[in-house]
């Protein structure tokens, strides 16, 4: 799932100085289920900004509604009649990037912008705790480090190995956190699979993680279908 994480207030406030009437809209998916930007979070926020503008005199109100996914064309539709669009100076939309994106592109008239930071794909690990798990590179090579992403997990993306930095098992970046290779070693020892780090691994093509525009997925049969139907 996508992880974000609320911006302050003090830039919130910032960034909706000027806009009078404002609708905090909440995202159904991955935000609401890390606890930053769903229904309950779009409420809480638009009370908050509510109350800071009472208290600092700002000329500023907020609503609040939410939708299932800003990522998907078809929710648009669920945002409730008495909340329209066009009633607002801005959305201060709680979804990941791709919502807040997403949304300014199917409503060009209308200003989006964003209530969260996007920080990573992750999992939850505890209660309240979610970490990072992929950093969606586009050539994923989970089959040969034991599941463990050297990409996301390794604070420098190695994928040949420890750089030696390494100390009782900590990353020499962070003393906080394991290093990825130690794990990925331990990983592959219990699957009795070390002999896939004997392989050595050619420069990966980054392309396919930054570098040449807009990341795209086309599922060609569906495509076609679509045209057929229209
Ligand atoms: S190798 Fe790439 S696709 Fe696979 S988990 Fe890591 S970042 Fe994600
Ligand atoms: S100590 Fe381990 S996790 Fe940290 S940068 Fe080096 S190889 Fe990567």
């Amino acid at each position: 799932m996508i992880v974000a994480e609320r911006k302050s207030m003090d830039e919130l406030l910032e960034t909706l100085s000027g806009y009078r009437k404002v609708l905090v809209l909440g995202c159904g998916s991955c935000v609401t289920v890390c606890l930053t930007g769903g229904e309950k979070q779009a409420e809480e926020l638009a009370g908050l900004l509510n109350l800071a503008a009472k208290s600092k005199g700002l000329d500023l109100t907020a609503d609040f509604a939410s939708i299932t996914r800003q990522c998907d064309r078809e929710f648009f539709a669920d945002i409730p009649e008495d909340k329209k669009l066009s009633d607002y100076d801005a959305v201060l939309s709680l979804a990941c990037g791709v919502g807040v994106g997403f949304m300014s592109e199917q409503f060009p008239e209308v200003t989006v912008l964003p209530g969260l930071n996007t920080t990573f794909y992750g999992a939850n690990t505890a209660d309240g705790i979610w970490a990072e798990y992929c950093h969606g590179c586009g050539d994923c090579v989970l089959a040969w480090t034991g599941g463990v992403c050297p990409i996301a997990r390794c604070s420098k993306s190695l994928i040949n190995g420890s750089c030696g930095g390494t100390d009782k098992g900590k990353c020499e970046v962070d003393k906080d956190m394991d290093c990825a290779w130690l794990v990925i070693y331990k990983r592959l020892e219990s699957l009795g699979r070390l002999e896939d780090l004997r392989k050595l691994r050619p420069p990966r093509n980054w392309s396919t993680d930054r570098g040449k525009g807009v990341r795209r997925l086309t599922h060609a049969e569906m495509v076609a279908s679509e045209q057929e139907n229209e």
